[in-house]
């Protein structure tokens, strides 16, 4: 629809931004524009010429703010995220049998006696903390999820990928940390379904298989049938740590990506996360059966995993995608500080400044994380047809002044809860001036907290101090107020 001016009016103009579109020039404009209309970009390009065709409904005037693809994370948990800074300094295989196992054992079991509502609860708090941390794409890999858990990334208006998490060996020891197979397979079924009819088609599903340790070959075999069957996709964790390579290589003398791919699980559909004990033959696999690799550097820091060979990885073609992991191995969804941590990582284990520059690791929380999920046709950078996934991000605070270049800026000085200012999936404002317009976040995050350590309380879960005193005072005022 033309104005009087010749102008067509389009949902969203953003204008005079710094857009950083992360296309295949990589292109950079210092006073640009992007319209928006029917969820996806109509045009990008300099504000006079973009400006000069297109009215906006709603206008955004993004002087001194980056202008660029919602951020995509590929690897999350967010049940854990209750355990935010619960029992940090442990190693891996400590932490999920001290920390995380008997939180999945309670979410197991609830779902078996139909109660939904700590997946839910997750789920919520998961999403607010993602959308304000300029996270439009998320893979949440999750155990024992009934379908309702989908309608919360609706509420939020987040894109994801839902994963159900399957398992038929219990490396842990753990009774009830299984959801038996003939439960989970029918579940998968009906999340497919489920999110086959989400909004907008915003939530996919795949497959999750949790690692070669805790699935037996068999299950193996039986999903990468049903993956291929009904056209979703598989995530998977590989190579994490030493004890996975050493336990594979001890029951099959070769190494999990080798033993991945000789049953015949690989593939351009399948992305792995981790990937740390790769050796130069694995590399080779996963570049030549096109799977993709979520990088976690945070995590695999914090519990002293290993460093992944992520620009080994980029050097040989492998798609390589940044993630989160759970917020109790990390400890946030800020995906600026996982682009620096990745950069720097691979800088002093290769002992050269030169590997993974900026606009490498930028690449990979974009387009990498839209290839790594086999979305880059629909997002990942702002291009015209491209859905509508852009954030906001405040150049204006000391921290990140002055601006030299703005990709070396964005990656090694921004802050994701400081400066991601305005949100926007599938063309819909989901965040603006720092405030979520979907969800009435306090109440969210309250109810959240407040709802799962009550529940740990009653499974006779720890509850730290924190809960049982600061939020006791938070009641005590609130009943006192007239
Ligand atoms: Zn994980």
């Amino acid at each position: 629809m033309m104005d009087a001016q010749g102008l067509a009016e389009v949902d969203i103009l953003i204008r005079n931004g710094v857009v950083v579109t992360v296309d295949p020039k990589r292109t950079v404009l210092y006073d640009g524009a992007v319209a928006v209309s029917d969820g996806r970009i109509v045009a990008v390009g300099p504000t006079a010429d973009v400006a000069g065709r297109y009215r906006g409904k709603k206008t955004l005037d993004a002087r001194h703010r980056a202008v660029m693809p919602g951020l995509v994370d590929t690897h999350h948990h967010f049940l854990q995220n209750f355990l935010k800074g619960s029992r940090d300094d442990l190693a891996l295989a400590d932490w999920i049998d001290q920390v995380s196992a008997p939180r999945i054992v309670l979410a197991v079991q609830d779902y078996l006696n139909g109660d939904y509502e700590l997946e839910y609860q997750a789920t919520r708090l998961g999403c607010v903390e993602a959308l304000r941390s300029g996270i439009t794409c998320i893979l949440n890999m999750e155990w024992a999820t009934h379908p309702i858990v989908i309608d919360a990334y609706e509420e939020a208006g987040i894109r994801a990928v839902h994963t159900l998490t399957l398992t038929d060996y219990d490396q842990w020891k753990r009774p009830g940390m299984i959801l038996p197979m003939d439960k989970a397979l029918p579940l998968a079924e009906q999340l497919i379904a489920r999110c086959r009819a989400s909004q907008g088609g915003r939530v996919a599903f795949r497959y999750g298989l949790a690692c070669p340790n805790s699935c037996t070959s068999h299950l193996f075999r039986e999903v990468r049938a049903l993956a291929t069957h009904n056209r979703v996709g598989i995530h998977v964790h590989i190579a994490e740590t030493r004890f996975e390579w050493d336990n594979i290589h001890n029951l099959y003398g070769k190494t999990p990506v080798r033993y991945l791919h000789d049953i015949g699980l690989l593939g351009p559909d399948v992305l792995g996360a981790h990937c740390i004990w790769l050796s130069d033959e694995d590399i080779r696999i996963l570049k030549e059966t096109g799977t993709s690799v979520a990088h976690n550097p945070e995590c695999n820091m914090k519990v002293a995993d290993g460093i992944a060979r992520v620009a080994d990885m980029v050097a040989a073609g492998v798609v390589v995608s940044l993630g989160t992991d759970s917020c109790a191995v990390n400890d946030n969804m800020d995906m600026f500080e996982a682009m620096r941590v990745a950069a720097f990582l691979q800088k002093v284990s290769q002992m050269n400044p030169a590997v993974v520059p900026a606009d490498e690791v930028l690449a990979m929380a974009t387009i990498g994380g839209a290839r790594a999920l086999n979305m880059e046709h629909e997002i990942g950078s702002l291009e015209v047809g491209k859905k509508a996934d852009i954030i906001l991000v405040d150049l204006t605070q000391p921290h990140i002044r002055p601006i030299n270049n703005v990709v070396n800026n964005l990656v090694y000085a921004a802050s994701a809860a400081r400066d991601v200012e305005t949100v926007i999936v599938d063309g819909r404002l989901v965040v603006e001036n720092h405030r979520l317009l979907t969800l009435d976040e306090e109440a969210v995050l309250a109810q959240a907290e407040a709802y799962a350590f009550a529940r740990f309380e009653r499974a006779g879960l720890a509850v730290p101090p924190y809960h049982r005193i600061q939020k006791s005072l938070e009641k005590t005022q609130t009943e006192r107020m007239p």
